[in-house]
């Protein structure tokens, strides 16, 4: 047996790392800047630790970035913990050794947990090549004595080193940008790139910050000041002014670190604007902050409903210590919490990481479920906590929600209590309280509304007889509520539009006699002769309600197999096979103008009467049910006007 240790051909895979390994050749400005930032990280935590004593205790940490376009040039300086010689033999010259790593190993003791440094595989510096064909290091370490070191390297397997001249503490990677990446160059781009990765960094970043002459030129002028004609500035010195400003162009500590207790409603709505752009304000926020399993702080914004759920254009910004990764990685964050507006920083996560990795990591997918549970136990207790605000949200982020429920039965287990149903009586309850309050008249049966209008008369009738719905009246809610009754079947929850059955509650509770289903019979062939449809159910029930004289029922199964074959492209055969037979017409035995219609249609000589009266009942149920068919409706009008002449 021999054993021994893999070498790697450097000439090889050296272009593998350069090219391929990061998709976007923009990463390198990510790369450059992360590790400006490890280096100040490490020199504050030297600091804190005691280890660094000699360092003024208000020394000012920053991040230059400048371009040089006549030089070509990009360079990254910092004034962090630099390096020796040896430093970069080891984390240079060695691809992936991790000096980021090593520090962490180092004082693992002493950091614990809760870490920011961003480094980790030992790859990044080397993603500079991408756009570069020729980099330099000038770095003087921060330990006491050291020499200052530069380090040149032209892509290939060779490099040089040398003494240094940097005089200062610190570190500049100067980029001799490759004529195909010239874009680089232009301020414009290059602070577009430096905002996407770089906005919310630890450390103050500057591009082109104005340097200390121009400041003072700028600052002497002011004392001279350029007037035009009207007295006013010039426009033109107005700009030197601005350019003399010294901003960074990151926010050091991004709200999503804040304590939720530190931060008011105006943060939460500022923060919105400024990532976002979004001048709609939010509806509400869920500040998520965990430390187990695994690390998580996070903003996720609802937003205010203005469209259906299909329009919605969600975007959440995925960070690991505050620098960006990508948007929208569906691998970690659950699909439907897509739909909002967030940011969510997990320092646990590696930095560069690749779709299929994620894919294909168990960690990575217990990461969704543990979001999507954190964000159901913020639900739930602020719906237990303050009821009534909850409320007021619910018609808005109640799509999402219903949405969540669908996609992660998981995520229903745990918000089910808070999964709001407004009711006919206009307060919100869960599917629990509204069942426990309806048990001894509606069963286990659930009525609801999806169309508050083209129901009125069923509601109207529900109301009399003190019974309630719930009003589910978004498209959502179809696939909602087969979805529940599903996931509830061990209650036998059953839910029934409101004008799909009648709840027993309606009418009274006896048994037909014979002499009233030979009557059945009866009407239902006149109604089928008048109406011309053989196939039409005819049904005669004693409603409570006196005044309603017939409504017309479409089986609650039968109608959502019609609009599942509707949502699929509308099947014209199936919605035949399912339509035409399903409506039945309940004629109401206790309103006057049906029991009218039953003695008049045995008197021969008033055929005409008796067709006018059906029609026009038969119009009138239909109406409450659907809106008629133009031509239907005419004869509708038509058949009214007459019967008003016939009054007169
Ligand atoms: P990583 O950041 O994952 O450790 P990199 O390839 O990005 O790997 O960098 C390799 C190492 O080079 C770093 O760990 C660090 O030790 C060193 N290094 C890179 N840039 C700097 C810098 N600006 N200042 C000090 N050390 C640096
Ligand atoms: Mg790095």
């Amino acid at each position: 047996m021999e054993k021994g240790n893999l070498s790697i051909h450097s000439e090889n895979i050296l272009p593998i790392i350069k090219k391929w390994l990061y998709s976007d050749a923009d990463i390198f400005v990510r790369e450059l800047v992360s590790n400006a930032c490890d280096a100040i990280l490490k020199l504050r935590k030297l600091s804190d630790l005691g280890e660094a004593p000699n360092l003024p205790k208000d020394e000012k940490y920053e991040i230059c970035v400048r371009t040089d376009k006549e030089n070509k040039t990009i360079t990254f300086e910092d004034n962090g913990v630099g390096m020796t010689a040896d430093e970069i033999k080891e984390y240079i010259n060695q691809i992936a050794f991790s000096g980021a790593s090593a520090f962490l190993e180092k004082y693992q003791d002493k950091i614990g947990a809760d870490n920011e440094i961003i480094g980790h595989f030992g790859l990044g510096f080397y993603s500079c090549f991408m756009v570069a064909d020729k980099v330099q290091i000038d770095t003087l370490s921060w330990q006491d004595g050291a020499t200052a070191a530069r380090w040149l390297c032209d892509g290939g397997i060779e490099y040089e080193m040398s003494d240094g001249k940097r005089t200062s503490r610190g570190t500049t990677i100067t980029l001799f940008v490759g004529d195909e990446h010239a874009e680089y160059l232009e301020e414009f781009n290059l602070r577009a790139t430096l905002t996407k990765y770089c906005s919310f960094l630890p450390v103050e970043i500057y591009l082109n910050p104005p340097t200390d002459e121009y400041v003072e030129k700028v600052e002497t002028a002011e004392k001279v000041e350029i007037l035009d004609a009207d007295g006013e500035k010039l426009d033109e010195k107005d700009e030197k002014v601005e350019k003399a400003e010294r901003k960074p162009l990151n926010d050091t500590s991004p709200l999503w670190l804040k304590s939720a207790n530190d931060c008011s409603d105006e943060d939460y709505k500022a923060f919105y604007k400024q990532v976002f752009m979004d001048f709609n304000e939010p509806l509400f926020w869920i500040h998520l902050n965990m430390d187990y399993p695994f690390r998580l702080k996070g903003i996720l914004y609802f937003p205010k409903l203005k469209h259906e759920l299909e329009y919605i254009e969600g975007q959440v910004k995925l960070y690991n210590n505050q620098v960006y990764v990508a948007d929208n990685i569906k691998e970690v964050i659950p699909e439907y919490l897509l739909l909002l507006k967030g940011v969510m920083d997990c320092p646990d996560l590696p930095l560069n990481v690749s779709r299929s990795f994620l894919q294909n990591d168990g960690y990575v997918k217990k990461m969704s479920g543990y979001i999507s549970r954190k964000v159901a136990d913020k639900l739930n207790s602020l719906n237990k906590k303050d009821g009534e605000k909850y409320q007021s949200y619910w018609d808005d982020i109640s799509p999402f929600i219903k949405y969540g429920c669908i996609k992660e039965a998981d995520f229903y287990d745990k918000i089910k209590a808070a999964v709001l149903y407004k009711t006919t009586n206009g307060d919100y309850v869960n599917l629990e309280e509204f069942l426990a309050r309806n048990a001894e008249k509606t069963g286990k049966t659930v009525f609801y509304v999806s169309d508050d209008q083209l129901q009125a008369q069923y509601i109207k009738m529900f109301k009399e007889q003190q019974l309630e719905a719930l009003y589910l009246t978004t498209k959502l809610d179809n696939p909602f509520i087969s979805y529940v009754e599903n996931y509830e079947r061990e209650k036998e929850v059953q839910f029934n539009r409101i004008d799909s059955d009648l709840s027993t509650a309606l009418k009274q509770d006896k048994a037909a006699t014979e002499e009233e289903t030979k009557q059945q019979e009866e009407v239902e062939k006149l109604f089928q002769e008048i109406l011309a449809n053989k196939n039409l159910k005819v049904q005669i029930e004693t409603l409570k309600s006196e005044s309603i004289s017939a409504v017309v029922l479409l089986s609650e199964q039968v109608r959502r197999m019609q609009e599942m074959s509707r949502a699929y492209g509308g099947m014209e055969s199936l919605q035949g096979m399912f339509g035409g037979d399903a409506e039945t017409l309940v004629l109401n035995r206790s309103n006057k103008l049906v029991q009218a219609l039953f003695k008049l249609k045995d008197e021969q000589s008033r055929r005409d009467d008796t067709e006018l009266i059906s029609r026009q009942i038969y119009d009138l149920a239909m109406m409450s049910h659907k809106p008629l068919p133009n031509e239907q409706m005419t004869k509708f009008i038509e058949r009214s006007n007459l019967i008003l002449e016939r009054i007169l």
